[in-house]
């Protein structure tokens, strides 16, 4: 590892980042929630936001994955077909938005408990109007990829935490999404099944060219990450970028990756 700086990002010319985020500013009545944070994610990048608690981290994913509208700003989602503006779509467009390209994780899976871990994993197939025969051995492929084989059949509750885990990012996944968000994946889990689910989580997206956003607390998580951004009253208040490329050994220490 080298004392050498790094900007975030170098100036993109002539191609498009997967999403690019510009001046987001978003109150809830009296409080800030962003204050202006413009930030670029391109294929195959792992971006950790780390910040206190209230700083504003679940609110500037949200935004990001147009969940919610900010009061001022753009976030530009560069997909198959085109270039969207999140920020712009009614919610028949955000939610077809959403079943085509974007993945979701969170700190509790939100698995559905009286499915199997196999159907919650091909129920985004099914919403996408993939008929069950189909949808069925490819919900499956994915589970084995996650080191899940044999625990298709499990209900939700039969499953161990980092197990679990496994199968929101399976269900996240499955369609083929090409940006996954994930707020604290794994603030539930012990340091050890924390490292798993994270080395699962990054073999499943930027290992894959997919786009991961994954909000943490976790600097073991955030290690493992290619950028990592900080925030702070809404604002971002550093950046750095993993300086070699093996991010899964390679810690970013705010020092020697160099914090701007
Ligand atoms: P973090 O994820 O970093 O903990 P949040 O983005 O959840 O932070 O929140 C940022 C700020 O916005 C906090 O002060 C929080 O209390 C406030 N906030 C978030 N969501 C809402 C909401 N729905 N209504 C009112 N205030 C909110
Ligand atoms: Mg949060």
């Amino acid at each position: 590892m080298t004392s050498e700086s790094h900007s975030l990002r170098p100036p993109v010319t002539g191609t498009v980042p997967r999403i690019r985020a510009t001046d987001i500013a978003k109150r809830y009545g009296p409080t800030v929630a962003l204050a202006g944070v413009s930030l670029d994610v391109d294929d195959g990048d792992s971006l950790a936001i780390m910040g206190p608690s209230g700083s504003g981290k679940t609110t500037l994913l949200h935004v990001l994955a147009g969940i919610i509208r900010p009061d001022r700003g753009t976030v530009r989602l560069r997909t198959k077909s085109s270039v969207v503006d999140v920020t712009g779509l009614d919610d028949e467009e955000r939610s077809a938005l959403r079943l085509a390209e974007l993945g979701f994780v969170f700190q509790q899976g939100l698995l559905i408990p009286e499915l199997t871990a196999l159907e919650n994993v091909a129920l985004p197939l099914l919403l996408a109007g993939i008929s069950r025969s189909a949808a069925d051995p490819r919900a499956q492929r994915v589970l084995d990829e996650l080191g899940l084989h044999g625990l298709g059949e499990r209900r939700i509750g039969q499953l161990s935490g980092g197990q679990a885990q496994r199968v929101a990012i399976a269900r996240a996944t499955v369609t083929g999404a090409r940006t996954v968000f994930a707020d604290e994946p794994t603030g539930a889990l012990d340091s050890q099944t924390a490292a798993e689910v994270m080395d699962a989580l990054l073999a499943a997206t930027s290992a894959r060219g997919r786009s991961l956003v994954v909000v943490t607390h976790d600097d073991a998580v955030a290690a493992r990450c290619s950028h990592v951004v900080r925030v702070l009253d809404g604002r971002i208040t550093g950046h750095a970028t993993a300086p070699v490329t093996d991010h899964a050994t390679e810690p970013v220490s705010g020092h020697e990756a160099g914090w701007s």
